[in-house]
């Protein structure tokens, strides 16, 4: 399994850089985790998006959606060289408005999906953990079926206890850590001590730290995320087309 980071701002894209989206391949299967502001444009360097198996929304925020309309216009502008007849967006029906909203034309196609049930997506059984958002968001375990290889990515949310069997032993963690350990006040994303807790004790092999803030010296995240996951290795900050494979 291979992910590739095409954007990770929080809120809005910034210096060049877009919010959340992320390529996930395994073989030749195409998944896009997340689809915010720049990340089609990002796609377009590594990958034709008509090659695109399916699309999974964490949630509806636009910093995780805001290309989700440019990919459909680019699905219904482009009716030859299709991989798929119809690209599915698997998103939550919570929100039943903006699920719908995920039908475009016979060109896209909205697929639910919810915590109860695993989604069968080829080469990947896939499931979901509702978080602590102001709106629902879901974080999403990925395996990949033949390694038995784990990425887990924890959607926006603040801290909360369940995250950690969730994210247990995965080979790969991509974490919402919007704040630097001093932030007050109402958080809805996880500040960089509580990822460094959420390292610690799920022994996450892997961690790119992400939904990173506009503001303050992204290095600092970096070194309080370490300091408090106990001094782990393999602690990075997402950057733009940063690859991993860990097949
Ligand atoms: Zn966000
Ligand atoms: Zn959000």
């Amino acid at each position: 399994m291979k992910v590739r980071v095409l954007g990770y701002y929080g809120g809005y894209p910034y210096d060049g850089v877009g919010t959340s989206g992320y390529l996930i391949q395994s073989g030749n299967f195409n998944l896009l985790l997340d689809c915010g502001s720049g990340v089609l444009l990002e796609l377009e360097k590594y990958l034709d998006p008509l090659q695109l198996d399916a699309l999974i929304l964490s949630h509806y925020h636009h910093d995780h959606k805001a290309d989700v309309g440019v990919l459909e216009y680019y699905w219904q502008l482009n009716k030859e060289n299709r991989k798929e007849p119809t690209l599915p967006i698997y998103g939550n029906t919570d929100d039943e408005y903006s699920f719908e909203g995920l039908n475009w034309n016979n060109d896209t196609k909205a697929m639910p999906y919810n915590e109860n049930k695993k989604l069968n997506l080829d080469p990947f059984t896939i499931t979901f953990l509702k978080t602590k958002h102001p709106v629902p968001s879901y974080a999403v375990k990925i395996l990949e079926k033949s390694t038995k290889k784990t990425l887990v990515f924890t959607s926006d949310t603040k801290y909360f206890d369940g995250l950690v069997d969730f994210c247990s032993d995965a080979d790969i963690l991509i974490t919402d850590t919007n704040f630097y350990e001093d932030k007050k006040g109402i958080k809805w994303h996880m500040t960089s001590k509580e990822t460094g807790k959420l390292i610690r004790d799920s022994k996450a092999k892997c961690v790119i730290i992400s939904h990173l803030p506009q503001y303050g010296v992204l290095s600092d995240l970096l070194n309080e995320t370490v300091k408090y996951s106990g001094n782990k290795s393999n602690i990075m900050l997402a950057k733009l087309g940063l690859m991993l494979d860990i097949n």
